[in-house]
């Protein structure tokens, strides 16, 4: 394994122009700072890794006006070699046509040495903006993209777009797509949590990464965004409850060692909440970066042993996707 592939973390890179919101998001998204204090933040300068207690590695990279960065003194190999996906912001409040161009520019740069980096596009601070506008601004900047694209002979190019804002869940949600895409294992960790849902009768279910609240896979019942609303708020309370009454505990390898199986009984934080309308959220820390949340009806309340007992299969399983 090439010791650079960061234990084969999914790889983000965040460009964009200065003042796009780069520094923002990342401080948002994975260093959970609340939205207004990014007023305050220093812009982004040059390449700044992240290397954060999360699932995914990430960095971000400032696109000073003036640098070239397909300039030979920079290592391009070295940033764009093992990415997984490109992240692009654009500000929506701002005029955005040069955004759209340098955004081009790369993308058909890229495409002839690293085709297989999926492009993501923020059309991002949409908060600011009217229903009508941002519609039309997300019209807009994505007929730009492909138009251009398709011109220069480059057609169904692997480009996606979001509408984001740091102000409301629409980061999150936008990330998690994009992680989601990168996790080859995804199909199996859907059905895992499909079956788990149906053998419990489970209303939804999902898998945080519990630093950044990125949702690296759900089941696959259909759901509106209140129900990763309320199981990311309720992720809030209890890192925040945890990081006062935590404790250290061992980690896996070091309980394995000890006789190859689960020495200490159920060794994983787990906590339960009544929500008003007769309904009840339950979590479990999965392993060190993931935790497992489900969304459920009070009246399985009672089959607390058949829960935890089909957690435990899906955890087992989950291990086994995970070290193959
Ligand atoms: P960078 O240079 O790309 O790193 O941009 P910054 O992160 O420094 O952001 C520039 C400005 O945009 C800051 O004042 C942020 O508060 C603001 N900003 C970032 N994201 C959003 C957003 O989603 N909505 C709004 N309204 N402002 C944002």
């Amino acid at each position: 394994p090439n010791s650079k592939l960061s234990d084969g973390k999914p790889r983000l890179l965040l460009m964009g122009q200065r003042r796009s919101g780069k520094s923002s998001i990342s401080s948002v998204v994975f260093h959970k700072m609340p939205p207004t204090e990014t007023l305050f933040l220093e812009s982004t300068a040059r390449i700044q890794k992240d290397s954060m207690h999360s699932f995914m590695d990430f960095q971000v990279w400032d696109f000073p006006g003036q640098l070239d960065f397909f300039d030979p003194a920079f290592d391009v190999d070295n940033i764009f070699g093992e990415i997984g996906a490109l992240i692009w912001v654009i500000d929506a409040q701002d005029d955005y046509l040069d955004a759209i161009n340098r955004l081009n520019t790369t993308i058909l740069h890229l495409q002839q040495t690293y085709p297989s980096i999926n492009v993501e596009v923020f059309i991002h601070k949409v908060d600011g903006l009217s229903e009508d506008y941002k519609a039309d601004t997300f019209r807009d900047v994505i007929q730009r993209i492909q138009d251009e694209l398709s011109d220069a002979g480059y057609e169904n190019a692997p480009v996606s777009f979001y509408q984001t804002s740091i102000y409301d869940h629409s980061i999150f949600e936008a990330f998690s797509k994009v992680i989601q895409k990168l996790i080859p294992q995804l199909p199996t960790l859907e059905s895992l949590l499909d079956s788990l849902c149906n053998n419990c009768r489970i209303e939804k279910a999902f898998l945080f990464d519990v630093l950044s609240k990125i949702y690296i896979a759900a089941d696959t019942t259909p759901s509106d965004i209140s129900s990763y609303e309320i199981s990311s708020d309720y992720i809030d309370v209890i890192v925040d409850v945890s990081e006062i009454y935590g404790w250290d505990r061992p980690s896996k390898a070091a309980e394995n060692e000890v006789d190859g199986e689960d020495q200490i009984e159920n060794p994983d934080a787990e906590s339960v909440i009544t929500l008003q309308n007769d309904s009840y959220l339950y979590l479990r820390e999965i392993n060190k970066y993931l935790a497992l949340i489900c969304l459920m009806r009070e009246d399985s309340r009672g089959k607390k042993g058949l829960i935890d007992y089909n957690v435990g299969v899906f955890q087992d399983a989950l291990a086994q996707v995970f070290t193959r």
